[in-house]
């Protein structure tokens, strides 16, 4: 029997964000995953498509290099080699991980954890007591049965094992992952359809930004059905991205007695605690919002927590969304449609990038930014369409975090030319 202080099931990054900072704050840690380290963030979610998403920006380049004053004779896709790139990817991320385990002295088992007692887990042959347990075993696809039957289904995971790219596409679910594999399939010449059966693609950003993208990806000819809940298509391939639910099952969490809820996500107490006492969990297997920023704050809250760090509690009011699209979206805190709802007053501070230098230089106009205030100046809420909105993002949650006023930002200079100007003279409508 191998014994730790904390043993974490899950290598995602809920699972080995709390190892590093338990063993750095000298816990004998033990870290389990049936698949690699890394989790889906890793694997097939967060890092590959970014890879992907990259390739499809080098194709519209060059279709579009003429505007740049460079004449191409001709280009040729090699799929397999797009594919194979974003491998490489992760597997350099990989490595790095392994190596930082070894670096903090934490034990790897590859392997299915199993709870037999709520001190106890076996991985296959191996058994593991611990003092304590951080579940972070993430989340799986929502299926969608009727679809399955048809040929051709597929989940974003199997894009990876795609030989060769589909004539039409229809991608099920406008939610972020889909939004990021329509514009990649698209920029690649596949006729992509948009089901989405919400009102809006995007449901969960703010409408004028839904809108935004809809008008976009309407003139780069995909197609877009919203209001709609699919009960089949006539595309070669179908993609299904109507969310995840949490990877509870086989765990033996019931038989302790576990508190799950109907979609399969464990219930948690403010300091992500179950109902079992030694047992934590974080990240996707708890549920909303299903984001690997998030699932490393709760990873760190727990190991900092059961170190006595007594951490600040995560505030869920300023956790940054992205898509990786172009022109990209992010936003921060409330849509204006929340702010209409809950009858808070608020200004409102709005412009295009089409007025910005750094923009115009290069050729990267689309979008605009807009940003929600409260009479006595705090931000509310921030959303951006444009290139490099992901990363302007960072400023609105430091500021939000940190409860600065819009006076703090623009106390900062903001270097030219950069998009982040934008945000500077955005702010100074209010001012
Ligand atoms: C296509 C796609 C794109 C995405 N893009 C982004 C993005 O750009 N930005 C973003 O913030 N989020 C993105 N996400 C979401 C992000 O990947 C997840 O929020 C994040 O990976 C959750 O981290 P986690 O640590 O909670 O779980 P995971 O990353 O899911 O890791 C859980 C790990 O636990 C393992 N496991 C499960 N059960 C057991 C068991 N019993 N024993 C041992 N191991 C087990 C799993 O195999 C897995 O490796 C994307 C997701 C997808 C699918």
């Amino acid at each position: 029997m191998k014994n730790y202080q904390l043993t974490i099931i899950g290598g995602g990054p809920g699972g080995y964000s709390a190892a590093f900072r338990a063993a750095e704050l000298g816990k004998k840690v033990a870290i389990i995953d049936d698949n690699n380290l890394g989790g889906v963030c890793l694997n097939w979610g967060c890092i590959p498509t970014k890879a992907l998403l990259k390739n499809a920006e080098v194709v519209e380049l060059i279709n579009n290099a003429s505007e740049y004053g460079i004449e191409l004779k001709s280009s040729k896709i090699n799929f397999e080699k797009v594919i194979e790139k974003t491998i490489k990817a992760r597997q350099r991320l990989s490595k790095g991980l392994h190596f930082q385990i070894r670096k903090h002295g934490i034990d790897f088992y590859p392997g299915y954890a199993t709870f037999e007692e709520k001190n106890k887990i076996s991985v296959d042959d191996i058994k593991i007591s611990s003092e304590k347990f951080i579940i972070a075993t993430g989340s799986k696809p929502k299926r969608l049965k009727n679809l399955e039957k048809s040929e051709n289904v597929i989940y974003a995971k199997d894009i990876f094992s795609l030989k060769h790219l589909p004539k039409s596409l229809s991608i099920i679910g406008a939610g972020a992952i889909g939004i990021e594999y329509a514009y990649f399939f698209n920029a690649f010449g596949v006729e992509v359809s948009l089901v989405e059966a919400k009102s809006n693609i995007l449901p969960n950003e703010d409408k004028e930004v839904s809108k935004w993208i809809e008008k976009v990806f309407k003139r780069k000819k995909i197609k877009i059905q919203t209001g709609t809940i699919a009960e089949k298509t006539d595309s070669e391939t179908t993609l299904i991205s109507i969310g995840v639910e949490g990877n509870t099952k086989g765990i033996g969490l019931r038989k302790l007695g576990m508190d799950i809820d109907e979609s399969n996500h464990i219930i948690v107490d403010k300091n992500y605690r179950t109902n079992i006492d030694n047992i934590y969990a974080v990240g996707d297997v708890i549920g909303p919002p299903w984001l690997a920023h998030v699932s490393t704050v709760e990873g760190i809250f727990v190991a900092d927590y059961v170190a006595d760090k007594k951490p600040k509690s995560i505030n869920y009011n300023c956790v940054p969304a992205c898509t990786y699209s172009k022109p990209e979206i992010a936003s921060i805190g409330l849509k204006e449609e929340q702010l209409v709802e809950k009858k808070i007053n608020y200004k409102t501070a709005k412009s295009f990038f089409n007025s910005n230098g750094k923009a115009v230089a290069t050729s990267s106009t689309d979008g605009f930014i807009k940003i929600l205030v409260s009479d006595d100046n705090f931000i509310l809420g921030a959303h951006i369409v444009g290139s490099n909105a992901t990363e302007m993002i960072s400023e609105f949650s430091l500021a939000m975090s940190n409860k600065l006023k819009i006076d703090n930002i623009l106390d900062s200079i903001h270097p030219h030319p950069t998009f982040s100007e934008a945000i500077f003279e955005t702010l100074l409508q209010l001012k």
